[in-house]
């Protein structure tokens, strides 16, 4: 059913293009380009999809929020020591599901805790089923696979570890996307002060223990992504979503040639904004470029969390304000300061078609089943 809406798509392009092209106007004009784009004054009635969020506490101000902004979520469940346990994730997302089942979708995620005990695959595949059955739309396997967990002789347990196979043998059969969070930004790698934008710089001062330049005894940026890759070959029927731009956030050719090899995988934008628009005050054509060839395997997401500790009239203004700052930038032509990379950073005004892909219509094919994504 993906593939034929995909070859859809497709088609239809190469419709358009083939009876397109006797009937267009010499030359378009100028203003043409801009009337395509969205401007602030649509953000709010757009229909939006935040495709990676944590609404981690049973409160309605996230939900208000994205109400008042016109954004559907997904909030993912997350192996996370940070977080509440996942057994609080869970309860929290039936909770705001039941709320409000048309805005609130949610993904599960999978303890390592036993990894290696017999039957351990089978117990995880059982409570993926389970979550499903509740509501759950994915499943997110976190880096802590890749990076701290490690089995009885004190190895890694790295994506492709045999173990992990029906786990996700059992993921594609339920018809979920699997959202792999591997390895870690370019950054991780390099010390602080070659950081490119400020927020990984502040997240691996204050998260030393995953701070990979401090660590060169662990698995390589090259070895991760590898590994990940080595994966997706194995289980080309699993539909996976590559959390975080796939952890190849620092250039989008990287990235582009990644959707060409995997053409069951598509990735989120959470939390790296700032790496891409690193790049696109660099060349703001190759970014735009990128976002317009991959226009259907590019979902918005920023990672906003509401947590125990979040006040939630800050959190609203926090998500309100990231929310059209994004907008401001894919969306408009219009400039803005960015503190994370120190730079006034123009808007890639991207065309309303392609907007609507990564804002809305990708998410809802990916994670809504029966949803009006195609
Ligand atoms: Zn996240």
């Amino acid at each position: 059913m993906r593939l034929s809406s995909l070859l859809c798509v497709a088609l239809s392009l190469a419709m358009l293009v083939a009876c397109g092209e006797p009937a267009a106007p010499a030359a378009a004009p100028a203003a043409a380009a801009d009337e395509a784009a969205y401007s602030m004054a649509d953000f709010a009635r757009v229909p939006k999809f935040d495709a990676h969020v944590h609404a981690n506490v049973v409160e309605r101000a996230f939900l208000e929020q994205a109400r008042a902004d016109g954004f559907e979520l997904l909030s993912i469940n997350v192996d996370y020591p940070d977080f509440p346990t996942i057994a609080r994730q869970r309860a929290a997302a039936l909770e705001l599901a039941q709320a409000e089942p048309l805005r609130f979708h949610w993904a599960t995620t999978l303890s390592m805790q036993d990894f290696g005990a017999p039957g351990w695959a089978a117990a995880v595949g059982a409570d993926i089923g389970e979550a499903v059955e509740q509501g759950a739309v994915a499943v997110k396997i976190w880096k802590n696979v890749g990076m701290i967990e490690k089995d009885a002789d004190g190895a890694l347990i790295m994506l492709d570890h045999p173990a992990l196979a029906p786990v996700a043998e059992r993921i594609r059969a339920l018809d979920v996307a699997l959202i792999g969070h591997q390895g870690e930004p370019h950054n991780c790698w390099l010390p602080l002060e070659q950081m490119t934008t400020s927020n990984d710089r502040e997240y691996f001062r204050n998260h030393p223990q995953y701070h990979m330049y401090l660590h060169p005894e662990q698995p390589s940026y090259e070895d991760q992504m590898a590994v990940r890759d080595r994966f997706l070959a194995a289980h080309p029927g699993l539909r996976f979503v590559g959390a975080h731009m796939a952890s190849l956030e620092y250039d989008v050719d990287r990235l582009g040639a990644f959707l060409d090899r995997f053409p069951h995988a598509t990735v989120d934008l959470a939390a790296r904004m700032s790496q891409v628009q690193y790049q696109s005050v660099r060349d703001r054509e190759r970014v735009r470029d990128f976002f317009i060839r991959h226009q259907d395997r590019i979902l918005y997401g920023t990672d906003l969390t509401q947590g125990p500790d979040s006040d939630p009239d800050e959190f609203r203004r926090t998500a309100h304000a990231v929310w059209t700052s994004d907008w401001r930038y894919l969306a408009t032509g219009e400039t803005q300061r960015v503190d994370m990379i120190d730079a006034d950073v123009p808007g890639l005004s991207l065309p309303r078609a392609v907007i609507d892909k990564i804002y809305y219509r990708n998410a809802r094919r990916v994670y809504v089943r029966g949803g009006n994504g195609d």
